[in-house]
């Protein structure tokens, strides 16, 4: 291979030898970055639970029930003498529903116990008045990762994947006690049902715009479009009462609603609960259904082997108590020096930004004083939160149940929980994310940022690298989570994280300006998997844009900058290594763009680029000035 150079391509010439040693393991889809991280925090907290197991000593209530569980899980025996009989007994529930009327009466055990239904309903926060809750409505999911894919220009590669799905649903059915005819039956209605859903779903696209799920209505209006169904009974049995307003997050599927279900489509909307309740619940079967169950989602994302039964049990485990156990990571394994540290990197990030809006030529003088309140309420929370919600209290089982019933009493816990908090307020203080986890967020809603304490590690983060290392590393990505504030959803919401508009007319245009020349920079690049979707990954690209401005805003001032290490390690983080199927996959379900273009894209819009490196208009990774955007 040919020498690569940095100015052609960042990427390539960082991340080169590292990529050419990966080797993606079998049982998953990518390697290397985030996925490195994340495999090194499974094995140390695997190794945390065989040892507390061994011992029997446990720090706490909640990891003495996760190593229960975690135990339970990985008894391959227990689970094979168990079969599928406990699938079959939940989904015998369909049984009962003779009519439209049953499916009313069962509606909320359907919802609890995972069984798929047409409509979901929860109580999640009011967008407009982000301290109390209100009931939200959703359609249901199709079988294809997007709705995208049942589009006419789409036909080759939506026979393909329906292809892969029949058969590794036939396959699972025969497992089942139904007749061969009944399974082939079964099966053909499943996908004459996802006909039906597939017309009026959300495209991942549409729900990227999240702001737009906030559609709030009276009672009475939804209760007639989902006049099928006694909605208003179903809303009482659910919380206790009819709520005035329900939220109706998709418009076009619930606007014809009575298409969805109705007398004539019950049957099929039966056979499709069944078949995609099956499906769903298959892993806490047996370990043979377990393969069987994860087939598809195998096929799509190149993967050939199932995770081991440990790491599938320890994943259980750990998601089931993650608060809990997220907590015990943090306090172990990230010290009071880097919070420190890291909390003080933040802060000086957030007074950049202050620094840069004061002067930004998008903004008028109104919109800066507001934008400027929006970062000084924002909330930060490093590492890991210092006590456990309530609901991890409830979350006890009985140990002598099958794992699928005891997954079901936990998702019924959980259910009933979520019902009773329409009618209590918000908890600001409570965390996106758990501690263990490599991923960081920044809650609209909230207007806060949750960096874990597993993401705080090389290359992101650490005590040893130098400050632009860590300001190309997690200082970008603060910048980044910052920045989501002012993306183009983030943009519609105030300090207290409600809906409301806060921009001059003219702002507002000159900052949608902004978006649309975001989404034409990367609208429609050729990858060798696909193309890019510059619509789709908008509000992550101006997350990546704003964060290079500000940890660059903050390298200016700095003693002993190097935007060597700065730039370098920016593209280590998104060092990774992806099996192609999964690559494409991504294109259709990820708000961020592939990991190339988020290394080698944003560096070309900043003058510091182009003079660190000497990069001229012969280089691949050169912009015309007129072509370089930076917002924040
Ligand atoms: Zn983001």
């Amino acid at each position: 291979m040919e020498n690569i150079r940095i100015q052609d391509d960042l990427y390539t010439y960082v991340n080169q030898k590292t990529l050419d040693e990966l080797v993606i393991p079998d049982d998953k889809p990518t390697a290397g970055g985030f996925a490195k991280l994340a495999d090194g925090v499974e094995k140390i907290m695997m190794g945390e639970f065989e040892a507390m197991a061994e011992s029997k000593s446990y720090p706490n209530d909640y990891l003495r029930r996760a190593c229960e569980l975690y135990a339970i899980a990985k008894d391959a025996d227990r689970k094979a003498a168990h079969g599928i009989a406990p699938a079959l007994k939940n989904l015998s529930l369909l049984n009962e529903i003779g009519s439209l009327e049953d499916f009313g009466r069962v509606y909320k055990k359907l919802l609890a116990r995972g069984i798929p239904v047409p409509f979901d309903l929860g109580a999640d926060t009011d967008m407009k008045n982000t301290k109390q809750r209100l009931a939200y409505l959703q359609g249901a999911r199709v079988i294809l990762p997007d709705a995208t894919y049942y589009r006419p220009e789409m036909a080759a590669q939506k026979e393909q994947l329906i292809g892969l799905w029949t058969n590794a649903t036939k396959m699972l059915m025969t497992k089942t006690d139904l007749s061969p005819e009944d399974q082939e039956k079964y099966v053909a209605d499943t996908l004459a049902f996802d006909e039906i859903l597939a017309g009026l779903v959300k495209t991942n696209e549409e729900w990227s715009k999240y702001v737009e799920m906030y559609n709030p209505m009276p009672t009475d209006n939804v209760a007639g479009m989902l006049s099928t169904v006694d909605f208003k009974k179903i809303l009482n049995d659910l919380f206790g009462r009819v709520p005035e307003t329900i939220v109706v997050t998709e418009p076009r599927y619930f606007g014809s609603f009575t298409s969805v279900l109705n007398s004539e489509t019950l049957e099929l909307y039966k056979h499709w609960a069944y078949v995609t309740g099956l499906l769903r619940g298959c892993s806490y079967l047996s370990e043979e259904l377990r393969e069987l169950g994860g087939m598809y989602m195998r096929a799509i994302t190149g993967v050939a082997v199932m995770p081991s039964i440990e790491k599938f049990a320890y994943n259980l485990a750990s998601g089931t108590y993650s608060e809990p156990v997220g907590i015990y990571y943090g306090e172990k394994y990230f010290g009071e020096e880097a919070k420190k540290d890291i909390t003080e990197i933040v802060y000086q990030i957030i007074d950049a930004y202050k620094e840069r809006i004061k002067t930004n030529e998008i903004l008028g003088e109104a919109t800066r004083e507001k934008a400027i309140l929006k970062l000084s309420t924002m909330g930060v929370k490093m590492g890991y939160p210092d006590k456990v919600r309530a609901i991890y209290e409830k979350l006890v089982f009985n140990p002598e149940d099958s794992l699928y019933d005891i997954v079901l009493t936990l998702s019924e816990i959980r259910a009933e929980d979520m019902f009773a908090k329409l009618d209590q307020p918000t908890d600001p203080t409570n965390w996106a994310m758990p501690g263990h986890l490599v991923n960081a967020c920044y809650d609209p809603f909230v207007n806060d940022i949750t960096f874990p304490a597993a993401i705080l590690q090389p290359p992101f983060y650490s005590l040893k690298q130098t400050r632009s290392e860590n300001l190309g590393g997690i200082g970008a990505v603060i910048g980044h989570e910052i920045s989501h504030a002012f993306d183009s959803n983030g943009a519609k919401c105030d300090e207290n994280g409600n809906i409301n508009n806060w921009w001059t007319e003219d702002d507002f245009k000159r900052f949608e300006a902004k978006v649309q020349q975001m989404i034409e920079q990367f609208d429609g690049i050729e990858l060798p998997w696909g193309k890019v979707n510059g619509a789709f990954i908008v509000s992550e690209n101006m997350a990546d844009n704003g964060g290079m401005a500000v940890t660059l805003h903050i390298m200016a001032k700095m003693e002993g900058a190097s935007y060597e290490e700065y730039f370098c390690n920016w593209a280590r983080v998104w060092c990774q290594k992806a099996r192609p199927e999964y690559s494409k996959l991504l294109l259709s379900v990820d708000v961020h763009g592939p990991c190339i273009l988020r290394a080698n894209m944003p560096p070309r819009n900043f003058p510091e680029w182009y003079s660190a490196f000497g990069v001229t208009e012969n280089d691949q990774m050169y912009i015309a000035p007129e072509k370089r955007i930076v917002i924040w």
